[in-house]
């Protein structure tokens, strides 16, 4: 990795030193209560490393959206209340953002502690990637640790921000533990990937992963197409598609994309087809000819279900990003199990298997098989950008490895 990580810190120059760290504690709350801690679990090993070296830990992170303006329904306490129950060193919580606050609060925290501030977001400075926001966080201690993968694609005050105003006064930002791993995963295991090299991209727009599609497809030996976006390919091959979820606009970059994929791009089959999406629904499977009038593609059909898992069976790489149908209904879930599985057991066969999406990550969960995947993306968007080619700013502005 050409990006310095926590990692490259010498560990014993860590006992009583100020460390910045942006989180990804993004979580959902539901009432004012946390209703899924999976962003809080994963930045735990980067903060247990920091607070087992006798670090004195100042954290950061966002939380919706209050557009940079204070609102409690958007306050990181509850946050700071669920960390203080998972961690072993005590979380302080401070009810400010700016770094003058948090200097009052460095008083507070001991070596080996942490103190969350208040949701950077209530900052207008934060979006706006205000250069006197961040140096006020940088003006706290000379390292800056990012683990916060989750909005690495996008340039803010804690973020991007933060890590220049720290390099430019002589000190170092790295990536944390969360960040190198996705790092690792999305960008470097796919640059030399051990072949075949097989993409899965599935979803229900075409137009959100285009560029992901495009950037895939003459890295992979082959690339799988499901979900609504395989509708719009149909369109480009001139089939009918009845009343199924389809792009009009998306029908030229399909047809393009099936121009420059040729054999390596590999549409559904057949399908399942409903006239309606709902849990009792009347399905039927059809070759990809044969949809009427009137019913809509939910699912790829059993034959297409076969076929991807011969290839995703023969695969020493995959990525998989998108459900292949409704999953959240079980009528219109089997062709996403099929691949979650398939994915699983090749992985258990000794490949690589990457994940990333919301969605697909949640029909992981549902079929079971997270813990046999090598790795479940944390980011959404940023994990999309990585696949895309994309250099997201929060990374760019780490500083480098010397070589
Ligand atoms: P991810 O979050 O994994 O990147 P997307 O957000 O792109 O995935 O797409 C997930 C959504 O796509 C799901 O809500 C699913 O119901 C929908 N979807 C998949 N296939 C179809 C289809 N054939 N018709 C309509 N919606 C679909
Ligand atoms: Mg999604």
């Amino acid at each position: 990795m050409i990006k310095k990580t926590i990692t490259d810190v010498d560990s014993d120059g860590l006992q009583g030193r100020t460390v910045i760290v942006r989180a990804d504690l993004n979580v959902p709350l539901d009432n004012g209560s946390i209703s899924d801690d999976q962003r809080i679990r994963a930045s735990l090993p980067t903060l247990q490393m920091l607070t087992d070296a006798g670090a004195r830990v100042i954290l950061l992170s966002h939380l919706g959206r209050p557009k940079g303006q204070v609102n409690p329904t958007f306050s990181l306490a509850p946050v700071a209340v669920r960390l203080n129950e998972l961690l072993e060193p005590s979380v302080h919580f401070v009810p400010y953002t700016d770094g003058a606050a948090a200097a009052h609060a460095l008083h507070d925290i001991g070596d080996g502690e942490i103190a969350i501030l208040e949701n950077t977001r209530f900052e207008p400075g934060e979006s706006a990637n205000a250069p006197d926001l961040a140096h006020s966080w940088a003006a706290l201690g000379d390292l800056f640790v990012n683990d916060a993968f989750g909005t690495a694609h996008r340039a803010h005050a804690s973020t991007a921000g933060l890590a220049h105003a720290m390099r430019a006064k002589g000190g170092e930002a790295v990536a944390g533990l969360l960040m190198a791993t996705e790092l690792e995963f999305l960008e470097e295991a796919l640059r030399t990937p051990e072949r075949p090299f097989v993409a899965i991209v599935g979803g229900a727009k075409i137009s959100s992963k285009i560029g992901v599609i495009s950037s895939l497809l003459p890295r992979v030996d082959c690339l799988l197409i499901g979900g609504a976006m395989a509708n719009t390919f149909f369109r480009a091959l001139g089939l009918d598609t009845g009343d199924s979820l389809v792009e009009e606009d998306s029908i030229e970059v399909a047809r393009d994309l099936i121009a420059t994929g040729g054999e390596r791009l590999v549409l559904p089959v057949d399908c399942t087809v409903a006239n309606e999406i709902v849990e009792d629904a009347e399905c039927r499977a059809v070759d990809r000819t044969g949809v009427k009038q009137g019913e809509k593609i939910l699912d790829v059909g059993p034959r297409t279900r076969l076929l991807f898992a011969d290839l995703v069976g023969r695969a020493k790489t995959i990525v998989w990003n998108g459900p292949m149908g409704v999953f959240e209904i079980d009528a219109f879930a089997e062709g996403t199990m099929d691949i979650a599985h398939a994915v699983a057991g090749a992985c258990d066969a000794g490949a690589i298997g990457i994940l990333g999406g919301g969605d697909s990550a949640a029909a992981a969960e549902r079929a079971g098989v997270v813990d046999r995947l090598t790795h479940v993306s944390t980011g959404g968007g940023a994990s999309l950008e990585l696949l895309a080619g994309a250099q997201l700013p929060g990374v760019n502005a780490l500083s480098n490895r010397s070589v």
